[in-house]
Order: C-alpha cells, then structure tokens, then sequence
C-alpha cells in the first residue's frame, strides 16, 4: 500500500471502532468481527431509513469482487447484494467471465439503501467507505470490479465519469480495478451491454480462466 493509500485507509477507519484492529491487535480484524460491526452500525442518517444491513456476500477468499453502488429496495428487504433484476443481470456478467456468484465477493460502497434508491450522498459514503476498504483488505482479492462511477471514485478518490474511464484497468492498492457499468445502467442502456460484456472478457483473461 502506498503511503496515500495508506492514508486515505486510516482516515477512513478513523473513529470507527476497527482501526484498533489492524493497528493494535494486528490481523485480528476477521470477516464475522466487521460482518457483526457493520450491521450494528448507526454512523448515517441511512441507518433510521433502512430495513437491514446489506454487508455483502460470496466467497471471503475471492480472486474477483464486485462492488456496486448501495443496496436498493429489494436488496434492503432480503439483506443481500443484488437480487432483483440488476441482481439477474449481475449473474449473466459473472457467467461471461467464466464463474458463478459463489465464486465471487459481492458488496456496495454504502451498506444500507438510500431513500427512494436515490444517489449517494458524498457524506455517506465518507461515512462508510471505511467499511468497503477494509472487506478489501481482508478478502485481498486480484482483481476488483467496479460497477459503475460511485464505486469507482470512492476506491480512487477521484471525480470521472463513468463513460470517460470504463473498461480500462488501473490499480487500487496495489490490486488490478477495472470500472465498467453498473448492471441497473446496462438494463436502461441496452446499447451499451456488449461493453460490458467485453469488460467480463478481460477480467477472464486477467484471472486466466479458460
Ligand atoms: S450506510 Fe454505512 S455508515 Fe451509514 S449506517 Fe449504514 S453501514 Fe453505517
């Protein structure tokens, strides 16, 4: 991890309670402890809208993970990542790359659904972001895929617009990050799925699955 990163980790994880982990008792921190941590957390205003915590799901050794935008209605109703008709078309995507949704880790920058599926609001996500970076840091994944800008600006700090930076690779801590789009996009914009499609092709090649 490079010294920004470094940075920009331990802001995050500021006053969040799971700093002392990684900095105190070192390697401590396990998927159940954030798991428990997440679902009790009250640090945003999302917390007295949602019904449940949508901490994310898969396989916690992963070589690829997927992180989407927040969790929407149907996700905040059952507890799990992308399960309506985004969820389905999440599936087709990982199907292109030759895996299957329990071969893969499934999370969202924010844990809990904004009212109205509305955007996420930069204090939010400031707010939660720590608890994206430190999945990350635990299941150390090869490859990250980004659905859509939110996900993307959050992991590089950054302001670009999806469009502008989709398809092509660069690194998140040291970790291969390709942004394509997310799949609630793609079902809006037809036009724009066989992109995506070839975004599943690299990340094949780049996890050598045959
Ligand atoms: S969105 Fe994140 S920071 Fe806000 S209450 Fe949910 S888990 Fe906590």
């Amino acid at each position: 991890m490079d010294a920004n990163k470094a940075r920009q980790f331990l802001e995050a994880l500021k006053g969040m309670g799971i700093e002392s982990y990684f900095f105190e008792r070192k390697n401590e921190l396990t998927f159940s402890a954030l798991r428990k941590e997440v679902r009790a957390c009250k640090r945003c205003p999302l917390a007295q809208t949602r019904t449940t915590v949508v901490f994310g799901e898969g396989n916690e050794r992963a070589d690829l993970v997927f992180v989407g935008e927040a969790p929407g209605e149907d996700e905040d109703a059952q507890g799990k990542p992308f399960v309506g008709r985004a969820g389905k078309f999440l599936d087709q995507m990982i199907e292109r790359v030759g895996l299957s949704r329990k071969d893969v880790f499934i999370c969202n920058v924010l844990k809990c659904r904004p009212p109205k599926n509305r955007e996420p609001d930069p204090a939010e996500v400031e707010m939660c972001k720590g608890y994206l970076f430190a999945q990350l840091q635990l299941i150390r994944p090869k490859v990250i895929c980004a659905l859509g800008r939110h996900a993307y600006n959050t992991l590089m700090n950054v302001d670009a617009r999806i469009t502008k930076i989709r398809g092509q690779f660069t690194e998140y801590n040291g970790v291969k990050l390709l942004p394509t789009y997310h799949p609630s996009f793609l079902l809006r914009n037809q036009e724009r799925v066989k992109e995506a499609y070839e975004d599943m092709e690299k990340l094949k090649e780049v996890l050598k699955i045959r």
